[in-house]
């Protein structure tokens, strides 16, 4: 058994569509949407954006992306990064163990003392870079695979 099936142990894998749950009742949209429906009313660059964000969200681990009506859910063990579509862009959102300090950051929420969400706005391909791969590896390592709790 390797690391990847011990970071497995205790959820619920839907049988449908794959999606790792925690428990076997939580809602999921279970695989009924694309990327492509969910950026749908953005303008058509925004599918480019969404595409650089998922190929870069997929090389951090074992993870699953997961689009839903209106957003898409990145998730190791559980949850731990997002994308919300907007006309123009997309808002890419991670989970840390800490606050960054960074003018990139538009957008901060709390959830506990534990899980501080920053959202970075995505308008071109430039913004996909290895500063925002630093800190969504930080943010699978630790929120995503839950190492550290
Ligand atoms: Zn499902």
């Amino acid at each position: 058994m390797g690391p990847g099936d011990s970071e497995l142990a205790g959820l619920w894998i839907c049988p449908r569509c794959g999606a790792r749950l925690v428990s076997r009742n939580l809602w999921h949209s279970c695989g009924l949407y694309s990327l492509e429906q969910l950026l749908s009313h953005s303008d058509s660059q925004v599918l480019r954006l969404g595409r650089a964000c998922v190929a870069m969200l997929e090389s951090l681990g074992d993870v699953q992306v997961l689009p839903q009506k209106t957003r898409l859910v990145c998730v190791a063990r559980v949850r731990f990064a997002g994308l919300q579509p907007r006309k123009h862009d997309l808002l890419l959102s991670f989970a840390l163990r800490r606050w960054l300090d960074s003018p990139r950051i538009v957008k901060t929420e709390s959830y506990g003392p534990r899980w501080f969400a920053h959202s970075v706005r995505i308008g071109s391909l430039d913004d996909v870079d290895e500063e925002l791969r630093g800190w969504l590896q930080e943010s699978h390592d630790t929120v995503g695979l839950q190492r550290d709790s």
